[in-house]
């Protein structure tokens, strides 16, 4: 092992360790004193080194604008401490995009793609140090208990970890060490080509999109694949109820889930099955949106980064807060669910024709969730005051769509909204390494205010 590798190897232990075993505060005035220490270090002394922030003496986090990613693609060169631009890293992202090899970097910098629909999408960049820390913080956060001694005894076999994504990169090869056996599966090249050498690689750890587990389960369960995981990560996307249920009757274990973004390691699940924000590793701020608090959209600040900075950074999700605190008692904020994105959104005017009022993606599913196995798939899109609603049934399609349109109709009434223009359609499959979004929001009704 060059002296190189070591260090870095030590760099991720380190960050294991401390993020494990140190930053396990019980009481929530702990976490932000210690996020307000972490925060006065960042603004002083990290953030100016980004041309944007140069010569500017910030001591006050909410004085700064916010920031989404058309800021930070907007002026690139000014939000990394490298002042590198947008035309000299795009090239080498693009590169491995097309040619699948993920390792190229530019000099000590990964250069990453944010998924999104071509026209949006992110630039990301992380140094290997960072990647490093990462790495620790990662399998700190997600390693069940009983998973440890694999990675920690010598003479026992390496932890075998299978990790489907749409992309690979650098980020997530630097798992990879004498004690884990990372295998990258390439979901452009589709989910029944993979099986043959997922068995072979028989990991003891599975993480991919909620789909995918989906797809994983339902070969299990018809004798296709006989893999036996212990632990089970969903990522990327809205992980469903039943898409738990399919994955545990499949696995005989309950998927956890990873709350990852280009923009970070945003949080994951406990032992006892709640989401909690990583806030030991990030500021986020909740920005409201409806007056009981109960849905969020999350402003980050990740005050462990050096290269790129993400400072008040208002991601495009939507998170319901859990109604109770969690009972393994961490302080860190329980998430009841990722919703989805603030597009997943639909809106729908009220009966006076005033305002438009939300209907949230998980009362959509809810509704849409009672009709049960007759309804194999679904999605909705809406732009202005129609609906279109696509549809897979179990048996007769026109009836399927009958009730669904009748329990849409029903809903409304419930909600106080105006029911919509519904019009149907046969549901088609998207690729495989495209996101599953259902429900999406195409084009807003026109003339009237948004009220959560
Ligand atoms: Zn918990």
């Amino acid at each position: 092992m060059s002296a190189e590798r070591a260090l870095g190897a030590l760099r991720s232990i380190a960050s294991f360790i401390h993020s494990r075993y140190r930053l396990r505060f019980t009481r929530r005035e702990q976490l932000e004193a210690w996020q307000a220490r972490q925060l006065r270090h960042f603004l002083r002394d990290v953030l100016p080194r980004a041309g944007r922030f140069q010569g500017r003496a910030i001591t006050d986090l909410a004085s700064l604008p916010l920031m989404d990613k058309a800021t930070l693609m907007g002026d690139f060169a000014g939000f990394n401490s490298c002042g590198l631009s947008l035309e000299e890293v795009l090239p080498i992202a693009r590169q491995a995009e097309a040619s699948r090899d993920f390792s190229p970097t530019l000099g000590d910098i990964t250069v990453g793609l944010s998924s999104g629909t071509s026209g949006n999408q992110g630039v990301f960049l992380v140094s290997s140090e960072e990647r490093q820390r990462w790495a620790g913080i990662l399998l700190a956060k997600t390693l069940p208990r009983h998973l440890l001694p694999r990675l920690l005894t010598p003479w026992r076999p390496a932890l075998r970890i299978a990790f489907y994504l749409r992309a690979n990169s650098r980020l997530y090869t630097t798992l990879s060490s004498r004690r884990i056996d990372f295998g990258f599966y390439d979901l452009t090249l589709g989910l029944e080509p993979s099986l043959a050498r997922l068995e072979a690689h028989a990991p003891d750890v599975l993480v991919a999109p909620a789909t995918v587990l989906r797809g994983l389960a339902e070969a299990a369960l018809a004798g296709r694949l006989s893999i036996r995981p212990s632990h089970i990560l969903s990522v990327a996307e809205v992980l469903e109820a039943e898409d738990a249920e399919a994955v545990r009757s499949a696995f005989g274990v309950a998927p956890q889930q990873i709350y990852q973004a280009s923009e970070g390691f945003l949080g994951y699940t406990c032992e006892r099955g709640t989401l909690h924000l990583n806030e030991c590793h990030l500021h986020i701020e909740p920005e409201w949106l409806d007056a009981g608090r109960t849905r969020f959209q999350p402003i980050i600040t990740d005050f462990s980064r050096r290269t790129q900075m993400i400072v008040r950074y208002r991601l495009n999700d939507v998170l319901r807060v859990a109604e109770a605190p969690c009972a393994c008692g961490r302080v860190e904020r329980a998430i009841a669910a990722i919703e989805g994105r603030a597009d997943d959104i639909l809106w729908l005017p009220d009966l006076p024709g005033r305002q438009l009022l939300a209907l949230y993606p998980d009362v959509l599913r809810r509704t849409l969730l009672m009709h049960g196995a007759a309804l194999q798939e679904y999605e909705i899109h809406q732009r202005g005051l129609a609906w279109q609603v696509n549809l897979r049934a179990a048996s007769d399609h026109d009836d399927a769509c009958l009730a669904l349109g009748d329990s849409l109709r029903a809903l409304c009434a419930q909600l106080g909204v105006r029911p919509p223009a519904l019009g149907f359609g046969h549901w088609q499959p998207a690729p495989p390494e495209a996101k599953r979004r259902r429900l999406k929001l195409l084009e807003l009704p026109e003339g009237l205010p948004c009220t959560y």
